[in-house]
């Protein structure tokens, strides 16, 4: 049987409000004085909570360089890019400007990224789970698709918050918990569909791999997996025309079946 390989934040579940908020609470940790990290407190305060920030304006810059990442650190660098105001139009640009960072900077920005997450979760847990939303009609597809090939999670998330998620979205009974690749397993998601692989025993060429971020799929493509972009995730116009030009396909949630279930 296929597996149907799932990146989770930004194909499973719409993380964006969560993650601005996460990070820049830990933007805020390592650098106080932050501009962005001021403004965006700022503006959340008339609004009695500190939860949910997406509502500042520096909320649609970050989704701009979201699509650009790989994990957690990468938010601190979008953020530090925002503070000094610089323009990364492009993967390129993106990757100069993170090659440039003391790598230990980067540590301490991942771990205390999870040391935040965790802290949200475990102290405001119903807001906390406000804060992500499914894609409709994605879960009903879910459903269908399990009936079809087998399903699994690859992800650069914690697991505790992974596990939670599934449940908060309906769809954990879908996801058997030994298809469930969270950061632990390796940096990148040649790791995870290694690790796949071998968990279930199947061939590269047996696995369709739907990711938001372009430059994932880049990466596993030599894996000898199908690659598929998430129409609708954490990206942008820039991230579809990339996939394309790459020769990847680009799914769109009015036509999953289609793209993700032919010949499966
Ligand atoms: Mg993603």
């Amino acid at each position: 049987m296929r597996v149907l390989a799932l990146d989770f934040d930004g194909v499973v579940c719409n993380s964006a409000r969560e993650v601005f908020t996460a990070a820049v609470h830990t933007y805020g940790c390592l650098d106080p004085s932050s501009r962005v990290v001021q403004a965006t407190l700022t503006h959340a305060r008339p609004f009695a909570t500190e939860l949910d920030l997406s509502s500042a304006p520096a909320f649609t810059d970050f989704t701009q360089l979201m699509p650009l990442g790989n994990r957690a650190e990468d938010y601190g660098v979008a953020l530090r890019a925002m503070d000094l105001g610089l323009a990364l139009p492009d993967q390129g640009a993106y990757d100069d400007f993170y090659r440039s960072f003391d790598p230990s900077w980067l540590q301490r920005f991942h771990a205390a990224f999870y040391e935040v997450r965790d802290r949200l979760r475990a102290d405001h847990l119903e807001s906390w789970l406000a804060l992500h939303a499914g894609y409709p009609p994605f879960p009903s597809f879910l459903e269908r698709a399990a009936a079809r090939c087998r399903l699994a999670v690859a992800t650069a998330r914690d697991a505790a918050s992974l596990d939670v998620l599934l449940v908060h979205l309906g769809v954990a009974a879908l996801i058997p918990q030994k298809s469930r690749l969270d950061k632990e397993t390796g940096v990148h998601k040649t790791d995870h569909l290694s690790a796949l692989a071998h968990r279930l025993g199947v061939p590269f060429d047996q696995i369709t791999f739907v990711d938001d971020k372009v430059n994932h799929l880049e990466r596993v493509a030599p894996l000898g997996v199908r690659p598929v972009l998430a129409g609708w995730g954490h990206n942008t116009p820039r991230e579809h025309a990339r996939a394309t030009a790459l020769g990847f396909e680009v799914a769109q949630l009015d036509a999953l079946d289609a793209v993700l279930l032919d010949g499966v």
